[in-house]
C-alpha cells in the first residue's frame, strides 16, 4: 500500500499536509528523522501512515497513558490493529500482548518510556519484527524540554536489542535549538538523518496579554466580543467548575474539565464541546491533548503558564482552521509578582524528596529491595496525613518521583466531592437557630458555590469547614444529614487513585538526588518562569517575534495582530499622552489597560 492509499483508505483524507509526505518518505527510506510540527500539525499521521505501509510492528513511545489509550481506540475504529503497554497492565497482561502480536497482527504498539526500561520486555521486543520506532512528544528527552522525563533518555537502549538499521522517528512541537540537538544525540541518530521543520508562525492567531485586576469581568467581555467556540485555561481544578458556573450564570453555555473527573465524565464533556453543545470549556491543561477542534476562536488564560512552550501549545489550540482567532491572557499584577517569588515556589527540596520517598514505602509497607511493579490503591489525602506534609507538596513530590521513573501515579479517580442543594435557605433558617452549625455550613456553601442551588458542583469540605469555623468531619456529617432528609445530593469524594511502583525500594543511602542534576532542573524551572514574566511584562516588541525568538526561530516582521502591534497602530493614528507614557514605560512597571483604553501604571 502506498502512503497516499493508506491516507485515503484508513483516514479518508485526500492529501497530506505540509511536510507530512516528506516525513513519511524519510521514515520509509529507513532514515532517522526528526519531525518538528506545531501542535495540531498532524504528527500522529507521520508515524501511523508508514506503520500501516510497513511490514511488522511499529513501536510508539508516548508519555501519557490517556493519550495512548485514546490513540489505540481511534486506530481500532479505523480497522488498524493497535495495542498499548502501559504501567496499568500487569506483567501477565503485557507479556500476552507481546507473545501474541503475530496472531493479532498488531501494527502499532504504544509503550511508555518507563515500561521500556524493563529488561524482559526489551528481550521480548528483540524477538518482534519492528518496522521502526516513533518517539512522540520527543522534547521529553531533553532536560531543556519542559516535560523532561528521564526514562526518555534511555530509549536509545533499544538500539542494542534491535537491528542496527531500525529507523527512529522523533516528533515534537517544541523546537528550541538545545532541545533539537539533545534529541538527535540522545536517540543516537545515524549519519544522514533528516530534520523537517515547519515554521511555528501562525499568521491567523492574535496573541494578547492583558494585565488586569478583574479577570472574570474581562473574561465575560472577551467571550462577548469574540463569538464562537472557546477554551478558558486555568491551573486549578476547583476553579474550573466555579468559572463554568459563573459563565452559565451570565448566559454563556459553559462546562468544565480536568483530569480529576472520571473517564466517562470527561468524555461526555469533551463530546458536548466538540459538537458545539457547550460553547466554552473551562479547563486545566489536561484538556486539549489529542483533542482537535479546528474552529476554536478564542483561548483565554486566567493564570500564568509555567513556561512559554506550554503557552504556545495551549494558545495554539485556537484557529486551527486558519481563520482569525484570539489568544488572550488575563494576568493580574499579583500573579506576576508571585511568578518568580521563591516562597511561592512548588519546587521541592532534595531532602523533602528523599524523605517522602522513604515515607512512601513505609506507608505501603514495602521492605527494602521489593515492590517493583506492584500496584496499590492510593489516597494522596491519607498519604499526606501520614507524612504530615501539605497535600500539594506531597503531590509535587510524587510527580517528581514519577518523572524520575520510580512510580507511576494515576489520580484519575481523585474526584472532588459534589453537592446539590434543593431547599430554600429561608425554610432552613426557620428550622434552625442562626448560630447553629447547620446554618453556618449551609450559608458558607451558598456563598462559596453559587451554583450549588442549580446543579451538582464540586466542593471542598475542608474549605467549607474553615469558612464556617466548624471541623471537617462535622461538615461532612451535616451534608450527609441534609442528603438523608432529601434536602441535598451529596457525593463525598473518593480519593482513591492508583500508584504503581516501577523500581524496587532503595535504601536511604542509595536513594540520592544528584545535586548537579537537581540544581540544573531548579535553575531551568526558574529560567522558564523568568521568561514567562518577561513576556508578560514586555511592552516593546511584537508578541510573535518574542515567541518565535524563544522557540529558536528568527522573525523580524511584526505580526500586525497582537496586542503590541495593534496598540502601536492605534498610537500612530492618534498619539495621546497615554501612548507616550506607554512607550516610556520601563520593564519594571506593570501596566493596566482599562477597558476604556486608559492606561494605569503601578510600581512593583
Ligand atoms: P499533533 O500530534 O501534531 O498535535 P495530530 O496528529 O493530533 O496533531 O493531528 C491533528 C488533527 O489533524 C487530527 O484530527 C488529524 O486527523 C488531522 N490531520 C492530520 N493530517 C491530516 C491530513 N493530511 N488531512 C486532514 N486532516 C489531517
Ligand atoms: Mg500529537
Amino acid at each position: 500500500m502506498t502512503p497516499e492509499e493508506a491516507l485515503r483508505i484508513y483516514w479518508g483524507f485526500s492529501s497530506f499536509r505540509p511536510l507530512q509526505r516528506e516525513i513519511v518518505e524519510s521514515v520509509l527510506c529507513g532514515r532517522d528523522t526528526l519531525a518538528l510540527l506545531p501542535t495540531g500539525g498532524g504528527k500522529s499521521l507521520c508515524y501511523q501512515v508508514p506503520a500501516v505501509c510497513s511490514e511488522g510492528v511499529t513501536l510508539v513511545i508516548s508519555p501519557l497513558i490517556a493519550l495512548m489509550n485514546d490513540q489505540v481506540a481511534a486506530l481500532q475504529k479505523k480497522g488498524i490493529r493497535a495495542a498499548a503497554i502501559t504501567s496499568q497492565l500487569s506483567k501477565r497482561e503485557w507479556l500476552s500482548v507481546l507473545d501474541n502480536w503475530r496472531e493479532s497482527d498488531v501494527k502499532l504498539l504504544y509503550l511508555s518510556p518507563e515500561k521500556l526500561q524493563n529488561s524482559l520486555l526489551q528481550e521480548k521486543l528483540g524477538q518482534l519484527k519492528i518496522s521502526f520506532i516513533a518517539v512522540d512528544e520527543a522534547h521529553c528527552i531533553s532536560q531543556w524540554g519542559h516535560d523532561f522525563r528521564p526514562a526518555y533518555r534511555q530509549i536509545d537502549n533499544l538500539r542494542e536489542v534491535l537491528p542496527p538499521d531500525t529507523a527512529v522517528l522523533a516528533l515534537t512541537a517544541t523546537a528550541t535549538p538545545e532541545v533539537i540537538d539533545d534529541i538527535a544525540t540522545s536517540l543516537r541518530f545515524r549519519p544522514g538523518h533528516q530534520v523537517f521543520k515547519k515554521s511555528f508562525h501562525r499568521p491567523n492567531l492574535s496573541y494578547n496579554i492583558r494585565i488586569v485586576e478583574n479577570k472574570i469581568d474581562r473574561l465575560i467581555q472577551a467571550l462577548r466580543a469574540v463569538p464562537g467556540s472557546a477554551i478558558v485555561f486555568m491551573r486549578h481544578r476547583l476553579k474550573t467548575a466555579q468559572v463554568a458556573q459563573f459563565l452559565r450564570a451570565h448566559g454563556i453555555m459553559a462546562d468544565y474539565y480536568h483530569a480529576g473527573l472520571t473517564a466517562e465524565e470527561r468524555m461526555e464533556k469533551q463530546n458536548d464541546w466538540m459538537q458545539g453543545k457547550t460553547r466554552v470549556i473551562a479547563a486545566t491543561n489536561a484538556f486539549g491533548m489529542g483533542i482537535d477542534k479546528p474552529e476554536v476562536r478564542l483561548v483565554v488564560h486566567l493564570d500564568p503558564v509555567p513556561s512559554l512552550e506550554e503557552y504556545f501549545q495551549e494558545a495554539g489550540r485556537a484557529g486551527r482552521d486558519e481563520k482569525l482567532a484570539y489568544a488572550v491572557s488575563f494576568i493580574s499584577p499579583a500573579d506576576i509578582a508571585r511568578l518568580t517569588d521563591p516562597s511561592n515556589n512548588p519546587f521541592p527540596s532534595p531532602d523533602e524528596i528523599a524523605e517522602v520517598y522513604q515515607k512512601l514505602f513505609e506507608f505501603l509497607r514495602i521492605p527494602l529491595g521489593q515492590g517493583e511493579w506492584e500496584k496499590f490503591p492510593f489516597s494522596i489525602q491519607k498519604f499526606a496525613e501520614y507524612t504530615k506534609l501539605p497535600k500539594l507538596k506531597c503531590y509535587e513530590i510524587l510527580r517528581w518521583l514519577e518523572r524520575d521513573g520510580h512510580i507511576s501515579f494515576d489520580d484519575q479517580c481523585l474526584r472532588h466531592s459534589r453537592l446539590h442543594f434543593y431547599f430554600d435557605f429561608y425554610d432552613l433558617s426557620a428550622r434552625h437557630s442562626p448560630e447553629s452549625a447547620v446554618v453556618q455550613v449551609v450559608q458558607n456553601v451558598l456563598r462559596m458555590y453559587e451554583g450549588v442551588r442549580y446543579t451538582l458542583v464540586e466542593i471542598d469540605e475542608a474549605r467549607i469547614a474553615k469558612m464556617a469555623e466548624v471541623d471537617e468531619p462535622q461538615v461532612k456529617k451535616i451534608l450527609y444529614h441534609l442528603s438523608r432528609t432529601g434536602d441535598a445530593d451529596y457525593y463525598p469524594k473518593n480519593t482513591e487513585g492508583f500508584l504503581t511502583l516501577l523500581k524496587p525500594r532503595l535504601d536511604r543511602k542509595i536513594f540520592k538526588i544528584d545535586p548537579e542534576e537537581y540544581s540544573f532542573r531548579k535553575a531551568r524551572h526558574q529560567a522558564r518562569l523568568e521568561s514567562v514574566k518577561k513576556f508578560y511584562q514586555s511592552t516593546n516588541q511584537c508578541r510573535v517575534i518574542q515567541l518565535l525568538h524563544y522557540l529558536g526561530e528568527k522573525k523580524t516582521e511584526p505580526c500586525g495582530l497582537c496586542d503590541f502591534c495593534r496598540d502601536q497602530r492605534r498610537m500612530q493614528k492618534n498619539p495621546s499622552p497615554h501612548s507616550l507614557q506607554l512607550r516610556k514605560a520601563s520593564e519594571k512597571e506593570i501596566i493596566t489597560r482599562q477597558a476604556d483604553g486608559q492606561i494605569l501604571f503601578k510600581k512593583t
